[in-house]
């Protein structure tokens, strides 16, 4: 029988990462997307910031994973890939006392996540309006942080995808996986209902249905939920207006809520966060989040023209209803099972981290990892 010693099951930016550091072994790979295209799913619909790390709560593997993931796309994935991203400051911008504490704690969560020190600064009003002219003057200070970068996901995808391609990975697409076997040795997996293909390993990333895909494979030991985030995105007219990505204070509901200038010269509003949606319904833009965007960008930049919206774009976190973590481990029983889920944000941000641990997981139930001869890091997209 001839097996891939690897299938990957999603297209999203976590299969694109985790295709491209497996791509430098000897291994017949075969990534498995359902759709037409390559991260048309929350790999489109995000802020695609690669965040600094001072935010996940210590001790979560996503602070570990972001913190270390943010030094990946700078020091290795830069170099060797590209696709449109710029370096960003991020300021999360507090407008009251209490507001003014969150940014504090943020700053020793930093610190504790270990973001280096000289990438974090607490900055007065009068720092933060001067950075920013824009910035609602009733701002009282702000947290800055300097390692975070702005990255177009999709093209960033693509580079993953078009580099592991070149060095021997089969992608398809239109390959909706509906049923796992477990065989000797193995997994048979059908394909559209029709095709079956063989595996000795499989790597989960299928996004919002990681668990869906989990319990095909008789494996089911985590369960997803939802959170979508819908966006505005402004015309270029609007171009300048802020230079840095601005947050709100993360809250429980509106974690993450941002004006940042996007890589195309436009401007994103958003996202709102709203929990327990339809799988179905993850890329959905509402007529009633569409106002409410307008009220939180204008509370960042009053002078923000909220009516220049030219596109508007939705994505959801797929959380992990047990830990509020990434699942990044081997089915319960089953080694040759890897999950690489619960992707909500940072997880765009650790992407290069989750996947070498995926390598490492691989590497430790016994699949041989011998280097290539021939394996070739770079990669251009164009656009
Ligand atoms: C509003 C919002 C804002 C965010 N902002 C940030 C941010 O600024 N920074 C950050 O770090 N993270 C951010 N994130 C998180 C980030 O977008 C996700 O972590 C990331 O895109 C997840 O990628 P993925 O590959 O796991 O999932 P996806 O992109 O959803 O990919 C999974 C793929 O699997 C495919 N699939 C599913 N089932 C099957 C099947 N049966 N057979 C074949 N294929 C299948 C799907 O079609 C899909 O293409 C944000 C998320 C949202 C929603």
């Amino acid at each position: 029988m001839n097996k891939n010693d690897v299938v990957i099951i999603g297209g999203g930016i976590i299969g694109g990462a985790i295709s491209y550091q497996l791509a430098r072994y000897d291994l017949k790979i075969l990534v498995l997307e359902r759709n037409p295209l390559l991260a048309d799913e929350t790999s489109k619909g995000n802020s695609g910031a690669i965040h600094g790390g001072f935010d996940p709560d210590p001790g979560k593997l996503e602070a570990k994973l972001n913190v270390k993931g943010n030094r990946l796309w700078r020091e290795e994935i830069f170099k060797h890939l590209e696709f449109p991203r710029i370096q960003a400051d991020s300021l999360i911008l507090a407008f009251n006392d209490d507001e003014i504490n969150h940014v504090k704690m943020l700053y020793e969560r930093g610190i504790t996540n270990k973001v280096p020190r000289k990438f974090l600064k607490i900055l007065s009003k009068e720092e933060v309006l001067k950075k920013e002219p824009n910035i609602n003057p009733e701002v009282k200070g702000a947290l800055l942080c300097t390692s975070s970068w702005a990255i177009e996901p999709v093209k960033a995808t693509l580079a993953f995808f078009g580099c592991s391609e070149k060095n021997g990975v089969k992608i398809r697409k239109n390959s909706n996986v509906t049923n796992i076997n477990k065989i000797d040795d193995g997994f048979e997996i059908t394909i559209n209902d029709e095709e079956k293909v063989f595996a000795k390993n499989i790597i989960n990333a299928a996004g919002h249905y990681a668990d869906v895909v989990a319990k095909m494979a008789g494996l089911g030991d985590f369960t997803l939920t939802t959170r979508r985030g819908e966006y505005r995105i402004l015309s270029r007219s609007e171009r300048g207006i802020v230079n840095s990505i601005c947050f709100m204070v993360p809250t429980i509901h509106g974690k993450g809520v941002i004006v940042a200038p996007m890589l195309d010269g436009r401007i994103m509003v958003g996202p709102t966060a709203e929990e327990g949606i339809p799988k179905e319904e993850t890329r959905l833009v509402t007529r009633e989040k569409y106002k409410y965007i307008g009220k939180i960008g204008t509370k960042i930049i009053p002078k923000l023209n909220i009516d220049k919206t030219e596109i508007i774009l939705a994505g959801s976190r797929p959380i992990d209803l047990e830990t509020n973590d990434f699942i990044i481990r081997y089915a319960n029983e089953n080694n040759h099972f890897i999950n690489a889920a619960g992707t909500q944000s940072p997880a765009l941000a650790s992407a290069p981290a989750i996947a070498l641990e995926i390598e490492k997981l691989l590497s430790k139930n016994g699949t041989k990892l011998k280097l290539k001869s021939n394996f070739d890091p770079n990669f251009k997209v164009m656009w």
